[in-house]
């Protein structure tokens, strides 16, 4: 995507140099960037660290503790090559220290074996966890050195930057480090006046930044890891306030954009309400009729629906949809997943087929001869609601007269891809309008600074007759206790899910762990049929996993946090979430989301590894005293502080790249009085603060 600059101001014209004027950065290399919406010096100032890695200090190995990283040098002591599952490599270290750490490999190169020769001096980095012969690292970070090699410690904390695909590790770091030695002095790169900032004793734009990718070994590195560090509120309030500037000049701009204006009768939404095998909650009657409001008007509605899972979202938006067909007009709606777009298809097709609506489906699986089908059903606005997944945003998609475009679980969706989809119904100044829903809510404290360019409407009740799931606390030595209760559940034609959750590791480990437990609870279980999903799985194998489970082929799944949307398994009663403790409460209630969705009285077990922290204690407390989504929302803003957050991004709010709405709540009143006083004072300013952080200003302006 070409990315247009509202303004090319001369203090920030050094942050707008290409990534091309990088030596070793030709079209290629700029290409992988510009994938990840890296374009300039200034975005890569921006690429901040995920985290950081102390390889200022070595540690013998005897002194190596689970969990905590470090780095340690040795000799090779042994090498075992194995095939179990799949390729492995262990690699067995000590330092004379009276200690032995074992490197694991389930990827490595013919080359790298014929490192690992016994008595080669390594020294490695990472974190180590209990494996079957005492303490071990998997994937470690490693080189070999030379005899008498003896390579100098560090002096600052190497960051770890989010990962960009094609560009490995180094090159990255190599490429931000490049970049830094450009950063202009600290009077050119300020873009706020310094009266702005008065009284709010920050560190400059300049000082944060090098903080940031440079940390000082002296670094207070709790503050870093917890977020709340000066530097980072530093950045924090810049990124709050462009965000928030960028809102409220894409709100602006919508409301003097055209729309069809949906109002007259409403003869199919009333045969779906007459036909509807229950009655609309008062929460679903007040949303549908904001909803209604907005459709009638001449401009585009852009609203958004929080609802916790369950409080029935989807009729609503079935609702919205029979408006604009009513009037022949058509409606997309889109899903994140196949598996969630499917039973929308269903539930869609069971209400509005016999009201004589024609319901399309296009996923990525419809190809060939169907699929053309499928796209000249909607160019030739025979299809009159097309549901499916990505697809519906793809180029060759072409609607007759798409008039409102649904999306479910927006925050799964980036902003292009919404704005994809809507464009599809732009024609002759006229867009269409957009609903979106989200499961995940937000405290209302929030929802104003996160949102500040759609309007909001909460569904904030649960449809009579629901039994609330019983969520019980237990530490992780009673699992076998568990075990029997899944036998029983199951036993008694019920199904149930284990969660398997390592929340700060990489995919391969926690794909590791869940195979582990698959391995375990299978042994243990054998009368029962299990299934197994997590990340490490083709997207075909997980969806066959999932079909398996929702058809009740399996009685148990086994699965890792991605079964958090899209699973609707009635049959399910019972949940098990292994490391329950590691988890935010917003991740613990979608998960727990997925049972009480039946008639049957559902549970779900939190387990814990102890010692559990005071603050993992609250919020699995707070989990067993409540089910209401907004309450935990609120909770989770309360709690969610210092040394808490590292890696937990989870409130499915806008991607930043540094600010957390939830840690920096507070940074909003004064993110408001700065948005008030630039607009009035400084306009140029504000499309500074704008371009610099958010980007592609001129395609967010008409948004
Ligand atoms: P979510 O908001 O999580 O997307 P769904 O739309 O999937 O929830 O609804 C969950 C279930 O509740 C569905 O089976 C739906 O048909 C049912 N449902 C929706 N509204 C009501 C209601 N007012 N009374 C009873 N059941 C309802
Ligand atoms: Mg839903």
């Amino acid at each position: 995507m070409a990315r247009t600059r509202a303004s090319t101001p001369v203090l920030a014209a050094s942050g707008e140099t290409p990534v091309t004027v990088l030596p070793g950065v030709g079209a290629s290399v700029a290409a992988k960037l510009q994938a990840r919406g890296i374009g300039s010096l200034q975005d890569l100032w921006l690429h901040l660290p995920l985290r950081y890695e102390d390889r200022t200090t070595l540690l013998p190995i005897r002194a190596l503790k689970p969990g905590l990283p470090a780095q340690v040098e040795g000799r090779v002591e042994a090498v075992e090559r194995g095939f179990r599952y799949r390729p492995m490599l262990r690699v067995a270290v000590s330092d004379g220290s009276g200690g032995t750490l074992v490197l694991r490999f389930f990827h490595f190169r013919a080359a790298q074996v014929a490192q690992f020769t016994i008595g080669t001096r390594l020294r490695a980095y990472g974190t180590p966890r209990p494996g079957q012969h005492g303490l071990e690292i998997v994937h470690p970070s490693y080189r070999v050195l030379g005899e008498g090699e003896e390579p100098g410690l560090g002096e600052a904390l190497d960051p770890v930057y989010p990962a960009i695909e094609g560009i490995g590790p180094a090159t990255l770091r190599k490429l931000i480090g490049q970049a830094l030695e450009r950063l202009p002095d600290e009077a050119a790169l300020e873009v706020l006046p310094p009266a702005l900032l008065a009284g709010m004793t920050l560190p400059s734009l300049r000082q944060a930044l090098l903080t940031m990718h440079r940390p000082p070994a002296d670094v207070d590195l709790a503050a870093l890891a917890a977020g709340t560090h000066p530097v980072q509120r530093r950045l924090a309030l810049e990124e709050l306030l462009a965000h928030h500037l960028s809102q409220r000049r894409q709100r602006i701009a919508l409301q003097r954009q055209r729309a069809p204006a949906l109002r007259g009768r409403d003869g199919l939404a009333k045969a779906l309400l007459d036909a509807l095998p229950f009655r609309l909650t008062a929460a679903q009657r007040r949303v549908f009729d904001e909803i209604r409001k907005d459709l009638a008007r001449a401009h585009p509605m852009l609203r958004l629906v929080q609802g916790d899972v369950g409080s029935g979202k989807t009729v609503v938006a079935a609702l919205a949809a029979m408006l604009a067909v009513e009037r022949g007009k058509q409606v997309a709606l889109a899903a994140p997943t196949e598996l969630l777009a499917e039973q929308h298809l269903a539930n869609l097709r069971g209400w509005l087929e016999p009201l004589g609506v024609r319901v399309a489906w296009l996923a990525g699986k419809v190809t060939g001869k169907a699929r053309g089908k499928v796209l000249e059903e909607v160019a030739s606005g025979h299809a009159q609601v097309v549901v499916g997944t990505h697809a519906l945003m793809q180029d060759n998609v072409v609607f007759d007269d798409l008039a409102l475009a649904i999306v479910d679980e927006q925050h799964r969706f980036g902003v292009h891809q919404r704005l994809a989809l809507r464009d599809k119904g732009a024609a002759a100044g006229v867009v269409p309008h957009q609903l979106v829903m989200t499961a995940t809510p937000i405290p209302r404290t929030l929802a104003m600074a996160a949102y500040s360019d759609l309007d909001v409407s909460a569904i904030d009740e649960l449809p009579p007759g629901r039994t609330p799931v019983q969520t019980s606390v237990l530490s992780a030595e009673r699992r076998p206790e568990l075990v029997e209760r899944i036998r029983l559940a199951c036993a008694q034609g019920r199904q149930a899910y284990w969660v398997c959750t390592l929340i700060d590791e990489s995919d391969e480990v926690v794909a590791t762990a869940a195979q582990n437990t698959y391995e375990t609870l299978s042994a243990q279980l054998p009368e029962l049929r299990i299934g197994l999903v997590h990340g490490r799985m083709k997207a075909a194998e997980k969806q066959a996993a999932m079909r398996a489970f929702k058809v009740a082929e399996t009685h148990l799944l086994v699965a890792t946090t991605v079964i958090e949307v899209g699973v609707d398994v009635p049959n399910a009663s019972l949940m098990i979430i292994e490391n329950a403790e590691r988890l935010g409460l917003a991740q613990l209630h979608q998960l727990r989301g997925r049972v009480g969705r039946g008639a049957a009285a559902s549970s779900c077990v939190l387990m814990y590894q102890p010692p559990l922290s005071a603050m993992a204690r609250q919020r699995l407390e707070t989990m067993r005293q409540t089910n209401d989504g907004f309450l935990i929302a609120e909770k989770d803003l309360e709690l969610r502080g210092p040394g808490e957050l590292l890696g937990t991004r989870q409130t499915g709010l806008a991607a930043f790249r540094i600010a957390d709405l939830a840690r920096d709540a507070a940074l909003l009143p004064a993110v408001h009085a700065l948005a008030e006083r630039l607009l009035r004072e400084s306009p140029a300013v504000a499309d500074r603060v704008v371009a610099r952080w958010v980007g592609g200003a001129a395609r967010y302006a008409s948004a």
